[in-house]
């Protein structure tokens, strides 16, 4: 590993052993980086250029590092340049990159008996992103109606609040003004519901209604856990109406929970699960789950993909659920969330006109704010850790499961320091 060059910003805190000489600068300003970009401009002003990562730090271009609790939006589940990982990658790299979906694909079937050991489900769909595991849960329960006579029944209903993809199928799905505005006429078939509302729900199931999609934690909505009772009552209406229940765990899925599946904790199993982002811990891999029910209708030819469970994704995928399984690790992860939460409380209790309440389970944690989320995700970066906004006004904790106690004493050290920054109300 090259060594990083001296930051260039000043003097800060020591970053970790092997960055010796990399500092964070006292303050930092926001970066517009690629304004003059052939970059399509769908993405906001960038921070500054990610460059490096190592473990649960992440390098900017001139050698600084930063305290990576966003870990790119819940994916690098085990931190930047795993040693597992890179050697998985780096050995499949030499024998097998692609074939496509013509040839069975070294470790698929392997990748897909572990989920499917790991979980209720029977079979899976490999996919390249959460977006597309979507997609194919969405497909796969419309087609299940279908398959058992009932193709008039192609409504999904779903969450006010909830986040499935970019996809004209997912933004459909969730519904907001935001994600869809400008994009239509929208794919028909997806109704809203007020999250929680289990009469809202019975009312609108009708004899056009296929499935209820959920996430069990709303991510991008502001990390909201929905709970276990709702699920609950989700999966008896479903079971009295013959609907399929799908959970979109591609953001709390693969042990950020503490859980392997965010749904375990409730007790409640679904009939299809979308997955992605932790799975392939940094390489785009995503997995749409069913049980051999519900998956009847997706016979040869009616679905497919060219990249989707590609030997590189698979072989990372694998090395990440040897490691994230483990009833060990999971435990951990549930141990260092209690720190975290606990720690977080006590900033709380110190700020209660800046942060009004703590959300979130396991390391999948979050801050419900009373002032702007942007100004805090600001502060926390000039203080040298990285957080991710949500909806409803609230600042996710995502580090790397792999997180050590002292980096989550860092991290609160570093949320006290953006505390004192932000102006109180
Ligand atoms: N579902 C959830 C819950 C998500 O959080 C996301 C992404 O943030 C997606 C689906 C879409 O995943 P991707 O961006 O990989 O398409």
């Amino acid at each position: 590993m090259s060594s990083p060059q001296p930051s260039l910003h000043g003097e800060g805190p020591l970053r970790d052993e092997n960055v010796a000489d990399n500092h964070v600068p006292e303050t930092r300003v926001m970066e517009t980086h690629g304004t003059e970009t052939h970059v399509m401009g769908t993405y906001g002003p960038r921070a500054f250029a990610a460059v490096r990562g190592a473990g649960s730090y992440l390098y900017d271009a001139e050698g600084c590092g930063y305290l990576d609790f966003t870990s790119g939006i819940a994916v690098t589940s085990l931190g930047h340049c795993h040693p597992k990982l890179v050697a998985a990658l780096n050995a499949q790299a030499q024998s097998l990159w692609h074939a496509s979906n013509l040839f069975d694909i070294p470790g698929q079937s392997d990748l897909a008996a572990m989920l499917c050991n790991y979980s209720f489900a029977d079979k899976v769909f490999f996919t390249n992103s959460g977006a597309e595991a979507l997609e194919c849960a969405i497909k796969t329960a419309r087609r299940y109606q279908h398959h058992k006579g009932c193709a008039e029944r192609y409504k999904i209903l779903t969450f006010e609040g909830g986040f499935h993809g970019r996809t004209l199928a997912t933004i459909a799905a969730a519904g907001q003004a935001k994600l869809i505005d400008g994009f239509g006429p929208m794919p028909e078939g997806f109704v809203q519901l007020p999250l929680g509302d289990v009469e809202a729900v019975a009312a609108a199931i009708d004899a056009q209604t296929a499935a209820i999609i959920i996430e069990p934690i709303l991510g991008e909505g502001g990390i909201q856990v929905v709970p276990a009772a709702f699920l609950s009552a989700l999966r008896a209406l479903c079971d009295t109406h013959g609907l399929l229940l799908i959970f979109d765990e591609v953001q709390c899925g693969i042990a950020r929970t503490g859980h392997l599946f965010a749904h375990q904790a409730a007790d409640v199993m679904p009939d299809i699960m979308a997955l992605a982002k932790g799975l392939g811990g940094g390489f785009p891999i995503g997995a749409c789950l069913a049980t051999s029910g519900a998956c009847a209708g997706m016979t040869p030819g009616s679905h497919g993909s060219t990249f989707g469970g590609n030997p590189l994704g698979v072989a990372v995928a694998k090395a990440v659920l040897d490691e994230v399984a483990e009833p060990r690790f999971l435990a951990e992860v549930t141990e260092k969330g209690e720190v975290m939460r606990a720690g977080l409380a006590q900033l709380a209790s110190h700020y209660p006109t800046v942060i009004e309440g703590i959300r979130g389970t396991g390391l999948m944690l979050g801050l419900k704010l009373k002032t702007p989320n942007a100004q805090f995700v600001a502060a926390a970066r000039s203080a040298g850790l990285l957080t991710v906004p949500a909806g409803d006004n609230v600042v996710r904790l995502l580090p790397p499961l792999t997180v050590s106690l002292a980096e989550i004493d860092e991290a609160l050290s570093a949320l006290a320091a953006a505390l004192a920054q932000i102006p109180q109300p």
